[in-house]
């Protein structure tokens, strides 16, 4: 087995979750923060919190045009909620200033479950992963529109889009992690 080594942007949001899942596959995690820790991994977790946080954050640590050449230039991600917001190439209600690394041919609306129903579980299927996965959605964002070179790989029963895949670049809506589930980071590590 080849032992990967993988970062999570630890910037804001569930990172521990996420290096738990990435060990729990044999990769050795660094958690990335600075331009050169990112030079380090061979493919990138973003992951769920709030993704105008991130976003400034990564505009004060001198993130956002590594994390944006990166991306560009093949390098894998998994963004998850607030993380497939920052791969969007737009954000269709950005908070002021909120912007994208980019990585993903979608338009993306934060928060798209209104109130009521913003925070919901429920079991979804993923193409490439074998039975349902048990998916936590915490004030989730839906894929709005999809570009031509960008798959579908989850849907929910109403036919809403919560997990898309374009080369190298997986987004998905929703927190498996905090399950312990680990099979969509496995997608990511089958792509490097
Ligand atoms: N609503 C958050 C945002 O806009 C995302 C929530 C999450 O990552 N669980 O960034």
């Amino acid at each position: 087995m080849v032992n990967h080594t993988i970062g999570v942007l630890a910037l804001q949001g569930d990172v521990r979750e996420h290096v738990v899942a990435l060990e729990s596959l044999g990769c050795k995690v660094i958690e990335v923060r600075k331009p050169d820790e990112l030079e380090l991994v061979e493919a990138l977790v973003i992951p769920g919190g709030e993704s105008t946080t991130i976003f400034k954050l990564a505009e004060v640590f001198g993130m956002t045009e590594p994390l944006r050449k990166s991306i560009a230039s093949g390098l894998p991600v998994l963004g998850t909620c607030a993380g497939l917001i920052l791969l969007a190439r737009e954000i269709l209600d950005p908070a002021s200033g909120q912007q994208s690394f980019g990585g993903l041919d979608i338009s993306v609306r934060r928060n798209a479950f209104g109130n009521q129903n913003d925070s919901f579980e429920t079991e979804l299927s993923v193409s490439g992963i074998e039975g349902s996965i048990k998916a936590a959605f915490i004030r989730a964002p839906i894929v709005d529109s999809v570009g031509e070179s960008v798959e579908v790989i989850s849907t929910l029963p109403s036919g809403q889009i919560v997990g898309v895949k374009q080369g190298k670049v997986i987004g998905i809506s929703f927190h498996p992690e905090i399950y312990g589930d680990a099979r969509v980071h496995q997608l990511l590590i089958d792509t490097i």
